[in-house]
């Protein structure tokens, strides 16, 4: 019988991590089960991955910063490229409000140690960005260290070693089921058979709801389609550009290829497994785009290239990470909100900590863990791109 210490379920970037840190910390017999024939089909070769520090609460900022700071060693570590490009993120504020905000953000993450993040007066987000309107921009906040990372290239490369360190990976192997006895979980039922093992993970992205379902626990995840637009090549704007976001409407773009990558959180959008890029989205992508990035008005869209992925929510847009009282052996890494390739890195290292040692000195994981639902002690991220 097929059994492992340890069965992942989700082969996207987040199983992909934990497989790889549990490698890290001495755990080498682990299965990564991903129910499609190639890892990245769900969320991780969606994203836009953009990675931030510039957060509002002191979890996420942390994560943040151990996982930029992973990026940065990435290609070294795993050998294989990570695509971390600092170029930064340029929150652009043009009310009062926006610029308290970010001050009040600006000294959470100075109290956290980061060095790289700014205040800017208009001036300056002019100098960032030159080819913005700018006669209502009253400032700003910028961080160098922030930036883009390629995520398929990331999954990749978590998997690559974790292979090369005894993990296996089953693609095209769909968990049907979740069993369990008096002690905890006991394995999991797969479209290839039963799989032994004490210590589940679901690592399910945006259908980790249904997989909770399949360990009777009602998981607050739900899927949210959010939808991309890159252009045809243009050379308006710089190629060295950060993600620049438009607070007023929540526009926001970065370099991509020979162009640019267009987004917007429409906030019309309802839950559910929609996958479907709309075309009307365009039109309203582009009407929040001209309207502070003026150029755009010249950029070619072609809609065949554009294109839709879920987002994972949770009720206080934070993730759910660790164990399951009431189920012994049953983790969750699952709600990133939109932020799981950026927190990959620090998502790997926490899940490994809990699963091993039952608790990790990188974050206070009791914040994140599934109780706080039932509890009422949620988290509150302001900002979620
Ligand atoms: C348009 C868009 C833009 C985004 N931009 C960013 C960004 O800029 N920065 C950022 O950090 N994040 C961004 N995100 C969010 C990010 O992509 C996700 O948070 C991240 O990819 C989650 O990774 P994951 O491994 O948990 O999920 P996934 O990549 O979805 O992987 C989960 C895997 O589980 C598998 N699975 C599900 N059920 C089963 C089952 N029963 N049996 C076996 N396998 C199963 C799925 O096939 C899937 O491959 C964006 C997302 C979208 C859609």
């Amino acid at each position: 019988m097929n059994s492992a210490d340890v069965i992942i379920i989700g082969g996207g970037i987040v199983g992909s991590s934990i497989a790889y840190h549990l490698t890290d910390a001495g755990c080498r017999d682990v299965i990564v089960i991903e129910r499609e024939t190639a890892q990245g089909k769900g969320s991780t070769g969606k994203s836009m991955g953009g990675v931030r520090a510039q957060f509002a609460t002191a979890i996420n900022i942390r994560m943040s910063m151990h996982s930029i700071s992973f990026f940065s060693r990435f290609d070294e570590v795993m050998g294989h490229p990570s695509g971390y490009r600092a170029q930064g993120y340029l929150f652009v504020a043009t009310t009062p409000a926006h610029l308290e905000y970010l001050r009040q953000n600006y000294r959470h993450q100075v109290d956290g140690g980061l060095k790289t993040v700014h205040l800017l007066d208009a001036q300056d987000v002019a100098r960032i960005a030159p080819e913005l309107r700018q006669d209502d921009i009253l400032g700003g906040s910028f961080c160098s260290t922030d930036g883009f990372v390629d995520p398929h290239s990331v999954m990749t490369g978590f998997t690559l070693k974790a292979i090369e360190r005894g993990v296996r990976l089953m693609r095209d192997t769909d968990v049907t089921g979740i069993k369990k006895d008096a002690q905890g979980v006991t394995g999991v039922e797969t479209s290839r058979g039963f799989i032994a093992g004490r210590t589940v993970v679901n690592a399910a992205g945006a259908w980790a709801g249904n997989v909770a379902r399949l360990a009777g626990v009602d998981l607050p995840v739900e899927p949210l389609r959010r939808m991309l637009v890159p252009t045809e090549p243009f050379d308006k704007v710089s190629h060295q550009s950060p993600m620049v976001v438009d607070m007023g409407t929540g526009f926001h773009y970065r370099p991509e290829g020979l162009g640019l990558l267009l987004a917007w959180n429409d906030p019309e959008e309802t839950p559910g497994f929609k996958m479907n890029f709309d075309r009307g989205f365009i039109k309203k992508v582009l009407t929040r785009g001209v309207d502070r990035l003026p150029c755009l008005e010249e950029a070619e869209v072609n809609p065949k290239r554009a294109w839709a992925g879920l987002y994972e929510m949770t009720p206080d847009h934070h993730p759910v990470m660790g164990p399951v009282r009431d189920l012994p052996g049953f983790f969750l890494a699952n709600g990133f909100s939109g932020h799981g390739v950026m927190h990959s890195p620090a998502t790997g290292r926490i899940l490994a900590d809990l699963i091993l040692h039952g608790r990790s000195d990188l974050v206070d994981a009791e914040l994140l863990g599934f109780d706080r639902f039932a509890a009422g002690r949620l988290l509150h991220e302001p900002v979620v791109l």
